[in-house]
């Protein structure tokens, strides 16, 4: 007797649904089947008019077996690229005949299933020497160009010199067959963090006109403008810039030590649960013995206040009547009560110093 709950064809179980339906075969074998006639050459000859489109199919369907694509998929991309080759056969008296902007065209407004097949199939036409996919190195030279240009006018010499440098390297590594040459985005990357200090520079300092004007604390106060993750990479990456810079004679000092790197990790870890009990008893034992360091721990441990903010901070910001201080660009903070003692506590100390040094 035959099993109602199997596939006719590989004995698989089915599933609920196919039993249902009332449907016999499992869908990897009606797949299968779909595909078959798909691509027998009885079907081919039938729906194509052209020896040249039955041809590229059917090497497709290789094509989509060599890459290992499941046979939902390779049936959904083969049941589509028929449709492309049919078009194909009507606009075209060759296959070398396809470009790019005539497939785009046949894609566009499809369904977005159809972009897994666009992909494919591309790469199978470029395969076959049919198509010529953009390379993705002209898209990054031509930004490294427009970046260039919008650089502020009495920087970009030397942006124009390091690119060239660069790109000079990158063609020696490529000549010498070296595993990993320098890339087109690294470049690229280089050339934005530098016309950053650029625009930087003319915005916060106007009176710096040149990179020959440019001092130390310029590029101290830049680096601080940034994330702290990639401060130490965008150091060094300035120091090569500017001793560049000072062998092509376009500055005559190179404004920063080239100290060693400090090997910080690039990402502070959160302090474990047992640290942070420490400190929040250190903060609370220092109320009356150190009433300012603790206050200002408060601030950071448990408002979560930046350094800078911390800084920032002036007397009249401190509004004892709502118990809070007014933050710019933030919330205020409300004082817990260990705060508000900690303060009158140093508060009493001042006095007391001040007192004392009248004396
Ligand atoms: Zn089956």
């Amino acid at each position: 007797m035959i099993d109602m709950r199997k596939c006719i064809i590989c004995g698989t179980s089915l599933s609920e649904s196919i039993i249902k339906n009332k449907q016999r075969k499992c869908y990897n074998c009606c797949d299968q089947e779909h595909l078959n006639v798909l691509i027998s050459p009885s079907n081919l000859d039938s729906i194509f008019c052209k020896k040249w489109s039955i041809n590229l199919l059917t090497k497709y369907n290789k094509y989509l077996i060599d890459i290992g694509l499941k046979l939902s998929s390779r049936r959904r991309n083969i049941d589509m690229a028929k449709k492309i080759f049919i078009f194909a056969e009507n606009d075209f008296l060759n296959p070398y005949e396809i470009n790019l902007d005539w497939l785009q065209k046949k894609f566009e407004g499809g369904p977005k299933t159809l972009n897994n097949v666009k992909i494919s199939l591309l790469c199978f036409l470029e395969e076959q020497g049919i198509v010529k996919l953009p390379d993705k190195n002209d898209a990054i030279m031509t930004g490294i160009l427009k970046q260039i240009e919008r650089c502020p006018k009495d920087f970009a010499r030397l942006m124009e010199i390091y690119c060239n440098v660069r790109l000079d390297l990158r063609k020696r590594q490529i000549s010498n067959n070296e595993v990993k040459p320098l890339k087109l985005i690294t470049i690229s990357c280089d050339l934005n963090i530098f016309i950053k200090l650029a625009k930087w520079i003319i915005q916060e300092h106007s009176e710096v006109s040149s990179w020959d004007l440019i001092q130390e604390e310029h590029i101290h106060e830049f680096l601080l403008t940034l994330n702290p993750t990639n401060r130490e990479l965008v150091r060094k990456d300035l120091y090569v810039l500017f001793k560049m810079a000072k062998q092509k004679k376009i500055i005559t000092y190179i404004p920063m030590i080239n100290y060693p790197s400090r090997e910080l990790p690039s990402v502070m870890e959160p302090l474990n649960i047992n640290d942070q009990k420490r400190v929040a008893i250190l903060i609370q034992k220092s109320i009356h013995l150190n009433p300012l360091g603790g206050f200002l721990s408060s601030l950071c441990f448990y408002h979560g206040l930046s350094t800078k903010q911390i800084q920032s901070i002036n007397l009249s910001d401190i509004d004892i009547v709502a118990k809070k201080i007014n933050i710019k660009d933030r919330p205020p903070v409300y004082l817990l009560t260990e705060d508000l003692i900690s303060l009158e506590n140093y508060s009493k100390m001042r006095t007391q110093m001040r007192n004392n040094t009248s004396i």
